[in-house]
């Protein structure tokens, strides 16, 4: 199976994604845990050009492009032969993010990064998008603990972009209610982690 755990920054994915692979191996289940941007090392090296660009800065259309290629090889190298193997993947973000950041609260739309997916990894979709949704409070608190003044490791984002994130998010959630499962990020870890089994459930066969 294939699981993708989707949110905006400081919404606690990683920490969960960490719990649900220790919960997944304990059951005797063989995961690859893995992230987006990178997961192979040409897919890592294109996530160093993007959180840190050369020069100016990418323009919308060539950083849509880059999350695409990355995510391309990524899917080729690791995602898909570890599913052929019967192992599954929990990947810390995957094409919701670039539908939700380059596409819904960015300049090309939803349309066009669909269309760079299907070229770029044949479309592939997760069995399941986790959407972990947190209060903007609290992620502002989160953020200031992680990084100090950097809230958002790609710069010259605001307030007002993160919240069409949050919207784009939840409007792909609420059109695929089959695909995603929408998890209450409110709580210590530990409650989220338990929504989260939850919400696996049926993937469980329990
Ligand atoms: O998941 P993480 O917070 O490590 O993401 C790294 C950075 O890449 C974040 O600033 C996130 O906003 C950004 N990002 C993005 N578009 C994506 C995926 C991640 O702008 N498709």
């Amino acid at each position: 199976k294939f699981i993708a755990l989707e949110g905006g920054e400081g919404a606690g994915k990683s920490t969960q994604a960490r719990l649900l692979a220790d919960a997944l191996e304990a059951r005797g289940i063989p995961v690859v845990s893995t992230r987006e941007p990178g997961g192979t090392p040409g897919a890592e090296a294109i996530r160093s050009l993007l959180l840190d660009p050369p020069g100016q800065g990418w323009g919308a259309e060539a950083e849509a492009l880059l999350f695409a290629a990355a995510r391309s090889d990524h899917v080729a190298k690791l995602i898909r032969p570890a599913l052929e193997r019967g192992d599954w993947v929990l990947s810390d973000r995957f094409v919701d993010s670039s539908r939700a950041y380059q596409g819904g609260a960015g300049a090309l739309g939803d349309e066009a990064i669909v269309t760079l997916h299907e070229i770029g990894s044949q479309g592939l979709r997760p069995d399941l998008t986790l959407l972990i949704e947190a209060d903007e409070a609290r992620v502002a608190e989160r953020l200031a603990v992680r990084d100090g003044d950097q809230s958002d490791a790609i710069g010259g984002r605001d307030g007002d972009y993160h919240r069409a994130v949050a919207a784009a998010f939840r409007r792909y959630a609420e059109a695929d209610p089959q695909g995603f499962a929408v998890i209450d990020g409110s709580g210590s870890p530990e409650e989220v982690h338990q929504r989260i089994m939850q919400a696996l459930n049926p993937l469980l066969g329990s």
